[in-house]
């Protein structure tokens, strides 16, 4: 066992993480002084605070989905640039998870904290990879924190549902997936996979797709998927590719689509029983977080002293950190979904 690494300057509360010297918050659930985001998913990035520091794109994220006025300043912080907190120095790193995500690195008197936020491993176009960098006390989320998720090579669930598109051409194909991050991967991917047809996109997913392309990530030619008229049946998206958010899947919307075949992308599609609950006919297996394998690879390369875990299944993942030598426990966070998984 290494020593114990005794950081009490960051710590866990009702609103978040908690940086004492620094006196701010990290994605806090309630509106605070100073926050600092991890990146644009409702849960960690939520309006109303008085000073906001993230990426530049975490902001133009934020700024989408909440207005101009989401916070009454801002610090733009980018990838690898540092700022003063008061005592305490703030520096962000890629967290691969979605564009703009950042893992936020702490130093003060000697000591430095990782708090990682969402993060993964595996390949994404649409946003930086993962970075690891040593530190004293690494604060982990655990989304799929248990031995039986393990998720496969992105590439190859995409060449499998393009095997299976081109198997039923006259079908819809209708993709789940969330509006910030997962719709934009999945269009990429599709592209790296060689699809270069017009990609039909839902409304709701209309202006994070534009961000992303304003922040250098080519989507390829998207076109609006609107919904025809009640009950008639969408001849022109007949055998098209068509993205839509998760809540649109299972809704008349998706039904007004000429014979839809209904695919979910998400790490959760894994488990049958939740492809089964929502109708789902493909489950297309895309996390935007690390699984088991990666979760242990990631401590391992980062060899911190303490391991911190955070909103997701703690117990297996401290139990196995604990197995390698690592000091290790949880920080009860509140108010973090799973649901973007
Ligand atoms: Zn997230």
């Amino acid at each position: 066992m290494r020593e114990r690494s005794h950081i009490t300057w960051v710590g866990a509360d009702a609103a978040g993480i908690h940086v004492s010297p620094a006196d701010c918050y990290i994605d806090p659930v309630r509106p605070c002084k100073t926050a600092i985001i991890t990146h644009g998913h409702a849960d960690h990035a939520r309006a109303g605070h008085n000073h906001v520091i993230a990426t530049p794109e975490t902001l133009a994220i934020m700024a989408v989905r909440y207005g101009e006025t989401f916070a009454q300043t801002t610090t733009a912080l980018c990838y690898g640039s540092s700022m003063m907190l008061g005592p305490v120095k703030v520096t962000l790193q890629p967290a691969g998870h979605v564009l703009g995500s950042a893992q936020i690195i702490l130093d003060y008197q000697g000591q430095r904290v990782i708090a990682a936020g969402d993060y993964k491993r595996k390949r994404d176009p649409t946003c930086q990879p993962f970075m690891p960098v040593p530190c004293d006390v690494f604060i982990t989320e655990a989304t799929f924190g248990l031995p039986v998720f393990r998720h496969p090579d992105p590439a190859v669930e995409l060449k499998r549902l393009l095997a299976t598109k081109y198997l039923f051409p006259d079908r819809t194909i209708v993709i789940g997936a969330y509006a910030l991050g997962k719709a934009q991967r999945v269009i990429a991917l599709l592209r790296e996979a060689g699809y270069n047809a017009p990609i039909y996109i839902h409304g709701a997913l209309q202006k994070l797709c534009n961000l992303y392309e304003d922040y250098g990530v080519p989507l390829g030619s998207l076109l609006p998927a609107t919904a025809g008229k009640a009950g008639a049946p969408q001849a022109e998206l007949k055998g098209q590719i068509v993205i839509a958010p998760p809540s649109a899947i299972g809704a008349k919307w998706a039904q007004r689509l000429h014979d839809p075949l209904i695919v979910f992308a998400s790490g959760w599609m894994q488990v049958r029983q939740r492809a089964k609950q929502r109708g789902v006919e493909f489950p297309l297996i895309l996390s935007d977080h690390a699984d088991w394998d990666d979760l242990l690879m990631t401590i391992e390369q980062i060899n911190p002293g303490e391991v911190w875990v955070t909103h997701g299944r703690e117990d297996a993942l401290i139990k196995a950190c604990q197995m390698r030598g690592y000091q290790a426990r949880a920080l009860s966070v509140v108010g973090y979904e799973e649901g973007e998984a």
